[in-house]
């Protein structure tokens, strides 16, 4: 028998006025997940989020929170909680005040001694036991984040929703209240879901992404799935750098299709879908999965305009005449003397798998994309 869901969309559609921010989306989030909706600004994903928390109903279809039909639920009798980006703390009160905020508005009311009890059992969740009596004003900001998913998970939701939590942290401290919230979902087991448009945060926390896209939801999978077999050029182009190369099906042979690059250069490919012969496609190259190496060798020819050396790897913007500049980023084996320098001739091969090849769609602007990578690396 499998789990109940934790959260279920069934064919959940939001329209505000003209506006249709999410569209017909069907989801199911298994028991204790930690599953992060992905996507560039105005996808929908707030959106989904707002209508777990039941502060947005949906215009047409379903949310189930364990199977029950929230339909006319409201917030405060949903088993879930929000953390917000402005952790949105009463700045006059102390800590504990703030975390048993919600117990205090309990109906039956609560003991004084259990408000306390289930206060301090938060506070030590988030590791602020012996902070009760602090002033909201007297902590960092990583602790006022974590004061506010104390108050979050002190009534014991069963799902906590998570609404760009840590976008107003500085990056060091963002990097460890990632962990810090890995290891929190983990301990307490309840489903987190969490909102964000930055794919690192996504990929490095969540068991599931969920990547969406003009209110639709575009690929659910595991973060290396997500990361390793992008179900189109958008998840492709969104997750993660990579190569985008225009070229035109010249070929079929079996599963691979063979594309005919600008410059003539043809190469083998994965594809997604049926893809016609002359179509328009984009191959996507991922910086780490292309190996450089003597002018002779490997499928594509260029030149090195750009070099950043990392300590372990090297990541170099080089210029293949017809196609444009690619981004290649290599291992850097100490003593092995393959560093390439800026002005040098290099041959582009594969280190590892095989490229996707995607069909272009109209205006999804990836035309271009290929130089993109002057910018990041200069
Ligand atoms: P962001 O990352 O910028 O927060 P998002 O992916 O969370 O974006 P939503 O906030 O869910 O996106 O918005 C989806 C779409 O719905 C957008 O086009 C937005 O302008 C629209 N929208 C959201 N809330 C409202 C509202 N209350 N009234 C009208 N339109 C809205």
């Amino acid at each position: 028998m499998t789990a109940v869901p934790d959260i279920e969309f069934r064919g959940v559609t939001k329209r505000y006025g003209a506006v249709t921010a999410v569209s017909g989306i069907d989801l199911a989030v298994p028991p204790s997940a930690f599953v992060a909706l992905l996507g560039p600004s105005g996808c929908g994903k707030t959106t989904c989020l707002r209508m777990i928390g039941g502060f947005e109903q949906p215009s047409e279809g379903q949310v189930f929170i364990r199977g029950q039909d929230m339909a006319g639920t409201p917030p405060y009798r949903r088993p879930v909680n929000m953390v917000f980006q402005q952790y949105a703390l009463f700045p006059h009160l102390d800590v504990e005040a703030n975390v048993s905020y919600g117990l205090r508005q309990a109906r039956p009311r609560l003991s004084s001694r259990e408000i306390g009890r289930r206060s301090g059992e938060a506070l030590e969740m988030v590791r602020l036991a012996g902070y009760g009596g602090r002033k909201i004003h007297e902590l960092s900001g990583g602790q006022q984040q974590r004061v506010a998913l104390a108050r979050a998970l002190v009534n014991k939701p069963a799902v906590l929703l998570l609404d760009e939590p840590l976008a107003a942290l500085d990056k060091k401290l963002r990097t460890d209240m990632q962990i810090e919230l890995q290891n929190l979902q983990r301990e307490i087991g309840i489903t987190f879901v969490l909102v964000t448009h930055d794919q690192e945060e996504a990929l490095s926390m969540s068991d599931f992404v969920c990547v969406m896209n003009g209110g639709r939801i575009v690929q659910l999978g595991q973060p290396s799935e997500i990361y390793d077999e992008p179900a189109d050029l958008f998840v492709a182009d969104f997750v993660g750098k990579t190569n985008l190369l225009p070229g035109k099906v010249a070929g079929h042979a079996g599963d691979l299709v063979s594309v005919a690059l600008a410059d003539g250069t043809v190469i083998a490919a994965r594809k997604r879908t049926a893809l016609q012969q002359g179509e328009a496609v984009s191959i996507s190259l991922r910086p780490e999965s292309l190996s450089l190496g003597a002018p002779t060798s490997g499928p594509l020819k260029g030149v090195v305009r750009n070099r950043i050396f990392l300590g372990s790897t090297a990541e170099y913007a080089i210029e293949v005449q017809g196609i444009g500049t690619l981004l290649a980023k290599t291992d850097h084996l100490i003593g092995q003397g393959n560093l390439f320098k800026p002005g040098e001739p290099v041959a582009i091969g594969y280190a590892s798998g095989t490229p996707l090849a995607f069909p272009e769609t109209k205006n999804n602007g990836t035309n271009q994309r290929v130089n993109k990578h002057v910018e990041i690396i200069s």
